[in-house]
């Protein structure tokens, strides 16, 4: 029997301003992972609605949307984050509901959603062009423009998030946004788009229509009516996406997986590491595409880091989302079987399980309970430090020397993000230069979120860069015009 989730229809799609069913009328079933229950329907949109929404936004851009001034554009992304704030615990339980997310961290989730808001709200009016001395006789000036209609194809690891910073970005810029949440959790991308109702967004600015990544995802992606897309989720599929942009000759950022290190030199303060080290393992049950699932270790403290972290690996506890524990379950069956897939190469290899938390008797049976594991002695080439796992599982390394950290913290397909502890501070910088990544925390782990701080890879965890200013320059065209006169 279906239980409800939210307390308004999850089914239909979101095109134009309206609520209407897909196209052909078909749904898709969404599952609670905390204990596999049938949580309710959500459309399973496929081309036509795609198309409905592309032209919607279009539409919104000659429109309403379109005749805007920027600070009008910023005062409604204000109110929306006023409203999400207002409605942050609601929309807390509907991500433990639907993505298995302890409380707490969806209220962290729904708190930054605000802060996006908040942010791109106040920049909506701030991003300017340029003059440039050119030639005698001209003025010569450049001008930020929208691209025009938006995709944003997103997971279901951090909806509220991802759609924050990449729909709130894009819409500061006066773009029309089309979004395809995950067919795995996607009741915040329709909370959100109720919210941008209420806040009177203009009809068409934003659409969104859930459906499988195969169809509405690929729809969307090739669709010749859209002019930038921002993609997040495995690479694999990002590779598809940049594939179907080539084709219609339009932008793309790239927001993919990663294999994220934290190199601990004996000199670090391990008091003040520790907490981050777990937690960047284990926060949404390792389905983070910044969790540092590597922690490297020169070796003096190797032997201290390993018993240590083993402490707090065997104190925590897992439990279902709303029970608000500190791991909850993985996302799904698939997501499920993926993960014990390298717990089992841990296990047949013969690798050594420094610590492994308890998942205790009276969980729900039909939940995707994993037990965090922290393996201790891996090389750095084992399949275990090398793919993106996506799950509560950490891989301990030891290091001789700052030359040894780099090499491994830099070998792998991946460069998302990367964390160094140490009190020397030549050490700290020398080392944050030579890292292969996009982000390099010193001291810390992820700055509490950092709305305001560039964020995104290099190599296989994608390009183009989401969060801060630096997210309203990949969001908007640049013009240059160049005026001759006496
Ligand atoms: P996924 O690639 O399977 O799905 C992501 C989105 O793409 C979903 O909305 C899905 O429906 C859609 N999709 C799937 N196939 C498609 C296709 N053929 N065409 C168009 N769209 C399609 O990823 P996932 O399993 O949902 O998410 C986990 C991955 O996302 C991990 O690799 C993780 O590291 C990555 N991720 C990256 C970031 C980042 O900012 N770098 C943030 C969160 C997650």
């Amino acid at each position: 029997m279906a239980r409800a989730a939210a307390a308004f229809d999850t089914s239909p799609v979101f095109v134009g301003g309206h609520w209407r069913r897909a196209a052909g009328g078909r749904t898709l079933p969404l599952t609670n992972p905390s204990d596999g229950s049938l949580l309710g329907e959500i459309a399973r949109g496929e081309a036509a609605d795609i198309d409905d929404a592309v032209r919607a936004a279009r539409a919104a851009l000659e429109g309403d949307w379109g005749a805007l001034a920027a600070a009008e554009r910023g005062r409604v992304l204000a109110k929306m984050g006023t409203l999400v704030l207002e409605q942050a615990d609601e929309l807390a339980r509907l991500e433990a509901l639907d993505v298995g997310k302890p409380l707490g961290q969806g209220r962290t989730d729904a708190l930054a959603l605000a802060r996006y808001l908040e942010f791109y709200g106040g920049a909506a009016d701030k991003v300017m062009g340029q003059t440039i001395p050119y030639a005698n006789g001209y003025t010569a000036l450049t001008l930020r423009e929208p691209h025009g209609v938006t995709a944003h194809i997103v997971p279901w690891n951090y909806p509220m998030q991802i759609i924050g910073r990449s729909v709130g970005a894009a819409l500061a810029m006066g773009n029309a946004c089309v979004l395809k949440p995950a067919e795995e959790a996607c009741l915040t991308a329709l909370a959100f788009a109720r919210i941008a109702a209420q806040a009177g967004l203009p009809a068409g600015a934003l659409n969104v229509v859930p459906g499988r990544g195969e169809e509405a995802g690929a729809a969307l992606s090739a669709h010749p009516g859209i002019d930038h897309i921002s993609f997040t989720g495995s690479a694999a599929v990002g590779t598809l996406i940049q594939a179907a942009a080539a084709k219609n000759a339009v932008p793309v950022t790239l927001e993919l997986g990663g294999k994220s290190a934290q190199i601990v030199f004996a000199d670090a303060d391990l008091d003040q590491a520790l907490p981050f080290l777990v937690n960047a393992g284990i926060q949404n049950a390792g389905q983070t595409c910044s969790a540092a699932s590597r922690i490297l270790v020169e070796r003096a403290v190797f032997d201290e880091v390993v018993s240590r972290m083993a402490g707090r690996y065997r104190a925590l506890r897992v439990g279902p989302a709303l029970d608000d524990l500190d791991v909850g379950p993985v996302i799904s069956r698939r997501q499920h079987k993926i993960v014990s897939g390298y717990l089992d190469l841990v296990h047949t290899g013969g690798l050594r399980v420094a610590a492994a938390a308890a998942l205790p008797a009276t969980l729900p049976p039909g939940g995707y309970y994993v037990a965090p594991t922290l393996v201790a002695d891996v090389d750095a080439g084992h399949r275990i430090a090398q793919e993106e796992i996506f799950g509560p599982v950490q891989a301990l390394i030891a290091f001789d020397g700052e030359a040894q950290a780099l090499a491994i913290a830099n070998g792998t397909p991946y460069g998302l993000v990367a964390g160094v502890w140490t009190r020397d501070g030549s050490r700290a910088l020398r080392v944050a230069r030579r890292l292969r990544c996009g982000q390099v925390f010193v001291n810390n782990y992820g700055a509490g979120g950092g709305v305001e701080l560039p964020f995104g890879g290099v190599k296989h965890s994608g390009h183009g860069r989401e969060k801060g200013f630096e997210a309203l320059y990949g969001l908007s065209a640049l013009k240059t015009v160049a005026i001759k006169h006496d």
